[in-house]
């Protein structure tokens, strides 16, 4: 019952652009990513799905995203595009902007890692994981994508401890309208959905770069813990990828599995 009603709450609260999009509110699921990936054949339009708890939450890698019952705030939504699979690529970089325009509106001070993290205050706050599918019907010119986002409210001692990383939260947020809060995150993902149909990641490699958390400072990336670039982070370029002023000039770095990190002094 409580669920019906979050959902319709959410609903009600909506900006045009998520106004079509379906809710539901779940007491507990494994994955919510999962769980809309499954449910993708029998999707008619957007779905966002939130998860109460969240008990094997995923992220890139097949590493683990942790979060707890009112601690957390873990969804995904389900958003068809008429873009081929491959027109995907720098969706990651566009859900940043929009997830930390939209935590902006709270006075948050989000900064986005490249490639799917946004930290405040150099620490993990949320972390983007997004799974895509071409839409079967028709294959070549629209896809599925699926994407899951769990943002901290507060990080316990257990929590901390199972992270293993400098992670935050944003305690103050339990104390808001939960409803209101996903509602605004979710308006403001659909408008930048929208947004990155019509115009791609050019419109928001300007915005990536003014939130990003390591302009102009001394950052490696790491391949299965191995240094393979160091140097001076920039930003992003047009294809989405990390530049690197290195010692022997700029490196730009595809999205794979590999990470950005400050370099240690
Ligand atoms: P990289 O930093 O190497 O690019 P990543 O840390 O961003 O990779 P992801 O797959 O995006 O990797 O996120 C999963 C990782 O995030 C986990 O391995 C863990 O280190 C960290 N993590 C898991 N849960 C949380 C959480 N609630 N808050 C902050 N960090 C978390």
């Amino acid at each position: 019952m409580t669920e019906i009603l979050a959902s319709e709450r959410i609903a009600a609260l909506l900006r045009p652009a998520a106004q079509h999009v379906t809710v539901r509110v779940v007491e507990e699921t494994g994955s919510t990513n999962a769980d809309l990936l499954a449910a993708l054949p029998t999707l008619h339009g957007p779905v966002l799905l939130q998860a109460k708890r969240q008990t094997a939450g995923r992220g890139r890698a097949g590493r683990s995203w942790h979060s707890a019952e009112g601690k957390s705030l873990t969804f995904s939504l389900a958003w068809k595009f008429d873009l081929p699979v491959h027109a995907l690529v720098g969706l990651p970089l566009a859900v940043g902007v929009a997830l930390a325009e939209a935590l902006a509106m709270f006075s948050i001070d989000a900064r986005l890692k490249w490639p799917n993290d946004v930290l405040v205050q150099g620490r993990k706050l949320a972390g983007i994981l997004i799974e895509s599918a071409g839409a079967g019907s028709v294959p070549h010119d629209a896809s599925w994508a699926v994407i899951g986002i769990g943002l901290n409210i507060a990080v316990d001692d257990s929590m901390a401890a199972a992270i293993g990383r400098a992670a935050t939260g944003v305690p103050w947020l339990a104390d808001l309208d939960p409803n209101m809060l996903m509602a605004t995150l979710l308006s403001s993902l659909a408008e930048a959905l929208v947004q990155f149909e019509h115009e791609g990641l050019a419109a928001f490699i300007g915005r990536w770069n003014a939130l990003h958390a390591y302009a102009g400072q001394a950052v490696v990336i790491l391949d299965n813990g191995r240094v393979l670039h160091e140097g001076i982070g920039r930003g992003i370029d047009a294809g989405g990828r990390f530049l690197i002023e290195s010692a022997s000039g700029q490196v730009a770095v595809m999205a794979g599995d590999v990470s950005l990190r400050p370099k240690e002094v």
